[in-house]
């Protein structure tokens, strides 16, 4: 299959390859979209088995970046960059400032971050040879750490759900967790200072520990999460938890958490709504922490400090967002998932043709 036929590749303005010989980095930048404004992104590293698996992750998730800005109305477009290459053995400083070199490149038309295997210190070395480099430590504009801001979004995304699956607010009702790392932990204690009674599981011992002691929470054996009778199920672990074998054992009325790619496929997605159970789709609930990320490129833009005013208004317009989703399904009677898609295609193509009229 070639580059143009792969159905990844699909909608891509550009896709750059990068290679230096100096310190054996490996990375290719795909560009989404720049409708919106400069694509946007992380960078993962990742020890791809094949050059074509990197490429297609890639494309896959920079695609993705392109939904998930628009459904968060940034002025960003979509991109992402991967390192090929196992992020415990093989960094170097030198490789991310080849990295850094290949950023600037793309001449601003791809801002980068972190993402799985890339640290702050790592994207520090990357900066140095370029400006368009988001998630810094230690700068006037930076961000910080994004995950209680995820946390934050998701939470009035549950509330919201919660509001019209359940017509009642938060206080009383029951909500299982599964995975109390970054975001669900600061999402539990969220929900459990709302009044919600909590059940958790997460395969690290510590981190379900420290968060029942915190919430008072149920703590239940992570593959027993699925067999919780409660109102909300919060994915907040890895991706694909919501499947067809999984929906046939959760009893809920809600599905809203904080991981990517919750549904493990497309009948995944049918099932959910024909099953009457009202599902927040993972890439607007959950993007908080891109819009935690856009305010520091905003800042460093315009040479500004960071500034978690604007943060706010970003995160009030998310959940009128989700609301438009959630409304829109309801009357179509169709899954939020497609109707997501179908918004966040829109303001790409409408962003695009106000792009070429100018
Ligand atoms: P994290 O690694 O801090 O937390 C994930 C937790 O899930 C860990 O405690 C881990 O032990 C647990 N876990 C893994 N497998 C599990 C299983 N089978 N059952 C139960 N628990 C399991 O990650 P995070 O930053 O909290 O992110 C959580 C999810 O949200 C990820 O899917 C991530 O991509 C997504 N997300 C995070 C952010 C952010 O700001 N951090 C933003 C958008 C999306």
């Amino acid at each position: 299959m070639t580059l143009f036929d792969s159905p990844a590749f699909e909608g891509h303005e550009g896709v750059h390859a990068f290679f230096d010989e100096r310190t054996g980095l490996r990375s290719i930048i795909a560009v989404h979209s720049t409708a919106r404004g400069p694509a946007a992104g992380g960078c993962r590293m990742w020890p791809y088995a094949t050059a074509e698996e990197a490429l297609t992750d890639a494309l896959r998730l920079s695609r993705a970046m392109s939904y998930k800005n628009a459904m968060a109305d940034l002025e960003l477009g979509g991109g992402k960059a991967v390192i090929i290459g196992d992020s415990r053995t093989q960094k170097t400083p030198a490789l991310f400032e080849a990295f850094g070199r290949a950023v600037e490149a793309v001449g601003g038309r791809y801002w980068t971050a972190e993402d799985v295997g890339v640290s702050p210190e790592d994207l520090t070395h990357a900066r140095k040879h370029a400006r368009y480099v988001a998630g810094l430590e230690g700068h006037p504009a930076a961000s910080g750490d994004p995950s209680p801001v995820t946390a934050e979004a998701v939470f009035r995304g549950v509330r919201l759900c919660v509001r019209r699956a359940l017509n009642r607010d938060l206080d009383g009702v029951r909500v299982a967790i599964q995975g109390v790392g970054h975001v669900g932990g600061y999402l539990a204690e969220k929900l459990h200072a709302a009044g919600a009674r909590l059940v958790i599981a997460d395969v690290n011992q510590e981190a379900v520990r420290r968060i029942a002691d915190l919430t008072r929470a149920e703590v239940v054996a992570p593959s027993a999460i699925f067999d919780v009778p409660a109102d909300v199920f919060a994915p907040c672990a890895l991706g694909g938890a919501v499947s067809l074998e999984t929906l046939a054992r959760l009893q809920v009325r809600v599905i809203a958490g904080a991981a990517n790619n919750q549904l493990a496929d497309a009948a995944a997605g049918r099932a959910v709504f024909d099953r009457g159970i009202l599902y927040a789709p993972d890439y607007v609930i959950n993007g908080g922490g891109i819009i935690n990320v856009a305010g520091e490129i905003r800042a460093l833009e315009r040479d500004e400090a960071f500034d978690p005013a604007w943060v706010e208004a970003k995160l009030e317009r998310l959940d009128q967002t989700l609301a438009e989703v959630l409304d829109r399904a309801q009357y179509e009677r169709r899954p939020t998932n497609e109707v997501a898609n179908e918004i966040a295609r829109a303001r790409i193509s409408g962003a695009a043709e106000k792009k070429a009229a100018a």
